[in-house]
């Protein structure tokens, strides 16, 4: 087995023809930033659109709808676009609109349609809480009570999810399936055409949660024939804390009418004509709702010039490297300090590492105090996210090391084994 070393760790980031882009982005001082999965850092292109549609307010006033680099009136369509090949998707498919929760609500809303027996919707028990909490609720809403009409698929380790037990569960009840992309814990990539098309060979609506997997990993829910998607932009994209989100409707559901609708969802020649009757756009742009948050907006543009220069490949592949690396590096150093990897270590993870140890809340706080930001995810997990844009393989070195020497001198014992109320 090869040795890893500080210099190879070096040698890496040498021949990396990703490393300019970490200049791009605002590190901050004296730190080691390994939470890009749950806040992307800020980049100066970000920080130069989201300046420039501030100064098309300041300079333009209301004109700033129609006139300057990016007329708000059509941005959350250009930015739509711009996510489209980040998730396999065409112009139109995709549009920059709410968050996850909302746009969660807005397709259960859209493609949720009890009908006779036909009334139950299908997620997993390892989803994140907020999707849980808004299938419910959307359930309620129509009459249904959550503990009979949720189905969760179960775990067999707490980690994992088998396709086979999802499939298993798309029965004939089944009015609707949404499920995560990549798991928030382990980091699990579902195989989303598989699970795709056994829910469309059942006449099933599937739709997916890309938290976690867009920026991240390649998707192409086009050519699966994927019904809807939803996603956040603060993570893997960098858009910024409450940034904009984004949602995917396949085309083959364009006319579909929105489930809950507003003027932003008409067709863009005929909304000002103010009619009571409402005419909704034909495309994934049906599903906004009101006035998009422009400023919220603005960062992302920036932030997603790098993405198309890059292209999501080469990013992907970095991050396989990176996160591999990781692995290895752990199992070098590691070794007898009760450490468990909770993420697959073949290609099926995806842009973090899960490290599980009884300690974790206080082993983070340890880390933290050392210059390195973990994500702390309760009972017992550390998640460590090197990002394909601005982490080195020598971050990657520095972070393990600095775990081992926590644990060789058990620096955590100094703190309570708590989480923050943030974490
Ligand atoms: C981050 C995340 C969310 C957050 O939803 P918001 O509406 O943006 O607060 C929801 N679901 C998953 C799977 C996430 O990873």
């Amino acid at each position: 087995m090869t040795h890893h070393t500080l210099s190879n760790a070096q040698d890496r980031d040498s021949h990396d023809t990703l490393a300019s882009y970490r200049n791009e982005f605002y590190i901050p001082a004296n730190t080691i930033y390994m939470d890009g999965n749950s806040l992307g850092l800020l980049s100066k292109r970000a920080e130069q659109t989201l300046h420039d549609l501030l100064n098309s307010w300041k300079t333009l006033g209301i004109d700033g709808w129609t006139e300057g680099e990016h007329p708000w009136f059509y941005l959350s369509e250009q930015v739509g676009e711009k996510m489209a090949p980040l998730v396999g998707g065409f112009k139109g498919e995709v549009i920059a609109t709410g968050s996850t929760t909302t746009n969660l609500h807005q397709l259960v809303s859209t493609f949720y349609k009890p009908d006779g027996n036909k009334t139950k919707i299908l997620a997993d028990e390892l989803n994140f809480p907020s999707d849980i909490y808004a299938l419910k609720s959307q359930l309620q809403l129509k009459g249904y009570d959550p503990d009979i009409h949720l189905i969760r698929v179960k775990s067999r380790d707490g980690r994992y999810l088998l396709e086979e037990d999802i499939i298993d569960a798309m029965t004939d009840d089944v009015a609707l399936i949404v499920l995560p992309a990549v798991l928030y814990r382990s980091g699990q990539i579902l195989d989303m055409e598989k699970l795709t098309k056994a829910a469309n060979e059942r006449n099933i609506p599937i739709g997916f949660d890309l938290c976690h997997s867009i920026g991240a990993v390649e998707h192409s829910l086009h050519d699966w024939g994927t019904d809807f998607a939803f996603w956040c932009t603060y993570k893997h994209l960098n858009g910024g804390p409450g940034s904009v989100g984004g949602l995917f409707v396949h085309e083959k559901h364009f006319g579909m009418a929105p489930g809950l609708t507003g003027w932003f969802g008409s067709k863009k020649e005929s909304q000002f004509d103010m009619e009571h009757t409402m005419d909704p756009a034909l495309d994934s742009g049906a599903y906004q709702i009101g006035t998009p948050h422009v400023l919220s907006l603005a960062p992302v543009i920036g932030s997603l010039d790098m993405f198309e220069e890059v292209g999501i490949s080469a990013i992907r592949a970095k991050s396989l490297e990176l996160t591999g690396y990781m692995l290895k590096l752990i199992e070098q150093e590691l070794g007898g300090m009760e450490f468990t990897i909770g993420n697959p270590i073949d290609e099926n993870r995806g842009g973090h590492v899960l490290l599980e140890h009884k300690e974790a809340a206080r082993i983070c706080k340890a880390l933290k105090e050392d210059g390195v930001i973990p994500d702390f995810r309760a009972p017992n997990g550390i998640r460590l996210a090197p990002v394909a844009l601005y982490n080195t393989f020598e971050d990657v070195w520095h972070t393990i090391q600095k775990l081992k020497v926590i644990m060789d001198e058990k620096r955590y014992e100094k703190f309570e084994n708590k989480r923050g109320v943030v974490a």
